[in-house]
């Protein structure tokens, strides 16, 4: 059985003109597991994919692939195998010259490469394709073919990066699932980068959020996205956005609330002691647009969770509507049932499902709920 188990050690990479690319990340990516680096553009997840890949030098910390050091250890000796963004196909070689490459450089017999490579095209579903050139595939043809040419080579550890950004839509979301479902039949440790949150909860076992070189969090989708560890992201995962509103804890009928500009709601006695340093301090609540209901379709609307407001902007999506409203200083964005009879400049009741709620630490913007 082949492991592959990836550990980053408190690693840093500065570039020569002095930018901190990555600061001090620690990281686990267990055998077999699906793990996906996601944040904003520059935030340092290509660096950290390539310097697992030994394409770029590390400046501080460790690299261990299966218990071993491989700080120095070349990246084609890594037992690795990288996609990239552009896919780096050979415009003259046919797909099958391109999946072949990689196994003739390193001098396999050529039946051995003959089935491997036949095994894999079978596998991506482009056996009819091995006589093309690149330019005469299409854009979803080329992507299998990149993963076919990592495939041959029955690496420890696949690395991508944003395989799927030049794709259409429709096609993205196919081979989201199509990827999936090859991370189960290869049974492969997978490290993926992207700036696309949909990918991340959907293929991820575990997400990596980072932020300007730093990691943010690690954790399960469903983690990620109940438990976010901060506002950023709180933010980052969800769409559309978490609403964030500044707000006070105040004592009141029955325990603790939440008051902001316009509107003030119960805080559930579960979350009362998380709270017990902040009555009468400033803090930023936060509450999905999902967990928020047009009142006329709430199950349990009380004086305790409900809030009124003007609709400013109503957005039909079909399986839903999206609504702005502005509730005092704030506009706040709920997720509501497209039977909403919301209409633009009128009132409306909205109740906040507050067992949802969030709130976050208005100094250090960590999560305290
Ligand atoms: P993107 O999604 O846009 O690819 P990213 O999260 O992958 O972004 P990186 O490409 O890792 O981010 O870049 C992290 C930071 O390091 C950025 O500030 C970038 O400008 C900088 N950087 C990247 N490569 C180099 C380089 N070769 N020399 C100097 N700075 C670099």
């Amino acid at each position: 059985m082949r492991m592959a188990q990836v550990v980053l050690e408190n690693v840093t990479k500065v570039y020569e003109n002095k930018v901190v690319a990555v600061k001090n990340a620690n990281l686990v990516v267990e055998d077999k597991e699906f793990v996906v680096l996601l944040g904003p553009s520059g935030c340092g997840k290509t660096t950290t994919l390539r310097m697992i890949a030994g394409l770029e030098e590390i400046t501080d910390g460790k690299i261990y692939i299966d218990g071993k050091v491989v700080n120095d250890v070349e990246p084609k000796d890594r037992d690795i195998a990288m996609v990239f963004q552009n896919y780096a196909l050979y415009p003259h070689m046919t797909v099958y010259e391109n999946m072949a490459f990689g196994l003739k450089l390193r001098k396999y017999p050529k039946d051995e490469i003959d089935r491997r490579v036949r095994e894999a095209a079978k596998i991506l579903g482009i056996e009819n394709l091995l006589d093309r050139k690149p330019r005469q595939l299409s854009g979803g043809q080329r992507q299998r073919v990149a993963v076919g040419r990592a495939i041959v080579r029955n690496p420890k550890v696949f690395l991508f990066d944003e395989p799927l950004s030049n794709l259409d839509a429709k096609l993205r979301v196919q081979m989201r699932s199509e990827l999936k479902k090859l991370h189960h039949r290869l049974q492969a440790t997978i490290i993926y980068v992207t700036h696309d949150q949909v990918e991340a909860m959907t293929m991820a076992d575990k997400i990596v959020v980072m932020k300007d070189g730093e990691i943010q969090q690690i954790g399960t989708p469903h983690e990620i996205y109940n438990s976010p560890a901060n506002v950023f992201v709180a933010g980052f995962i969800g769409s559309p956005p978490m609403n964030f509103v500044n707000a006070r804890v105040v004592r009141g009928e029955g325990g603790l609330w939440i008051q902001a500009s316009g509107f003030k709601v119960k805080v559930p006695k579960e979350f009362e002691d998380k709270l017990a340093n902040y009555i009468d301090k400033e803090i930023i609540f936060g509450i999905r647009p999902e967990d928020i209901y047009d009142k006329l379709f709430a199950l349990a609307p009380s004086p305790e969770n409900t809030i009124t407001g003007v609709v400013d902007v109503v957005e039909p999506l079909g399986s839903e509507t999206i609504l702005h409203v502005k509730v005092g200083d704030d506009l706040i964005v709920a997720s509501v049932n497209p039977r909403t009879q919301a209409k633009e400049e009128q009132k409306i009741d909205l109740v906040l499902d507050m067992t949802r709620m969030h709130a976050f630490d208005k100094e250090t913007e960590k999560a305290i709920i």
